[in-house]
């Protein structure tokens, strides 16, 4: 099958399309595997405990909004976790779901890593809200969510590029000033709908500091700062990169799931860092295949094509598992979806993927650590 997809894996897919798809059941081969309606809440009439937008623009503010309720309701099982600030000085607002206390295993889930991927946000945050209600006993969606607590906590980022998020909604109260002193100089493709760099045109995804970053090719098409297609001048060059660098490094999440639109397509392994799993990542990527019906990239080979994101980062860097999840059907365009396609894009295809990984990070916890430990020769 030709994949077609324009979001951060272009250039690898151009490649990938030549390689085959790692080998599974015909069943999981594609993603026609029809989505199951399932009502989210034990019934109708706890409709007002549900507050994510899912059929309209969901912008930063009203997620940040979202956040400060989950904040106030749940104030024993939601906290603040500080994460640094965008280049234009936006909070990368992130919380944790756990107890009080720290538990010492986490799973960290972040989305809108790329500006225009506003799908991803909406996601985490639909979760977000159905969890802490499974928590609650008002929904049954997530069964084992209580019980979770005592083994793991869940790390949410829904919004990691905040400044490029307000630039493709159009939304620019707060960034307005500093986004002028740059607007100029940076180059857009498509449109400021279609942005998908940070404030100051660096592609986040490219970015980060795995070791690949003179080698990346793969998708870096600009010299200079653009909406899209420009890795920067040195690996982490961007705050936010920076800050969710520092932030895995000190969290050491067992595993990093990084939503990004479209293709439904998990990028999950690469021939230099697959050994370190021991199979591991290759049991959970197939259990993700099963539950959603994405399709499964084939290992990929080439740093220049795959390199320096996040996902590449926490693998090579921390030897722990990280996957880049392309939540939405693929096209030959940089268009997204529209917003009242949500449901029947992402949530009825990918609601149980931020559970699979928790609870996965909790079955294989013990494998997880020690091929970690092994890797990091501790
Ligand atoms: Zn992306």
């Amino acid at each position: 099958m030709i994949v077609f997809v324009v979001c951060c894996q272009l250039t690898a897919l151009v490649v990938r399309a030549q390689e085959p798809i790692l080998q599974l059941p015909d069943s999981l081969k594609t993603d026609s595997i029809p989505p199951p309606l399932y009502p989210f809440l034990s019934n109708d009439s706890l409709i007002s405990y549900y507050v994510v937008e899912d059929t309209a623009e969901y912008t930063y503010g009203m997620i940040c909004a979202d956040l400060d309720y989950f904040l106030t309701t749940y104030p024993d099982l939601v906290h603040d976790q500080p994460m640094g600030q965008s280049e234009f000085g936006l909070e990368l607002r992130t919380i944790r779901i756990g107890r009080p206390a720290l538990n010492k295993r986490s799973v960290f889930l972040v989305g809108n890593i790329h500006a225009r991927e506003d799908f991803s946000s909406k996601l985490l945050m639909k979760f977000l809200n159905v969890y802490l209600l499974a928590i609650d006993g008002k929904s049954t969606l997530y069964p084992n969510a209580k019980l979770l607590l005592d083994s793991i906590d869940i790390y949410i980022t829904p919004v990691a590029n905040p400044d490029g998020l307000k630039i493709a909604h159009d939304d620019l109260a707060g960034i307005e000033q500093a986004f002028a002193l740059v607007k100029d100089s940076i180059f857009v493709e498509d449109s400021y709908t279609e942005w998908k760099a940070n404030g100051l045109g660096i592609d986040l995804n490219d970015t980060f500091d795995d070791g690949n970053f003179e080698l990346k090719k793969g998708g870096v098409v600009h010299t200079k700062p653009a909406s899209e297609g420009y890795k920067g001048l040195i690996p982490a060059e961007a705050n936010e990169t920076q800050a969710l660098q520092n932030f895995v490094l000190a969290k050491r999440p067992l595993i990093t799931a990084s939503f990004h639109t479209k293709g439904n397509i998990f990028f999950w392994a690469d021939a230099k860092t697959h050994p370190i799993f021991k199979n591991v990542d290759t049991e959970i990527v197939q259990k993700a295949a099963a539950v959603s019906g994405f399709r499964v990239s084939s290992i990929s080979k080439n740093p220049a094509d795959y390199g320096c994101g996040l996902e590449n980062y926490v693998r090579s860097k921390l030897g722990l598992i990280g996957v880049c999840v392309e939540l939405s059907r693929g096209d030959k365009t940089r268009f997204q979806h529209p917003d009242n396609m949500f449901n029947l894009e992402v949530w009825e295809r990918a609601w149980q993927l931020p559970y699979l990984y928790i609870e996965n990070a909790v079955i294989y916890g013990s494998r997880i650590e020690e091929n970690a430990r092994l890797y990091m020769g501790n």
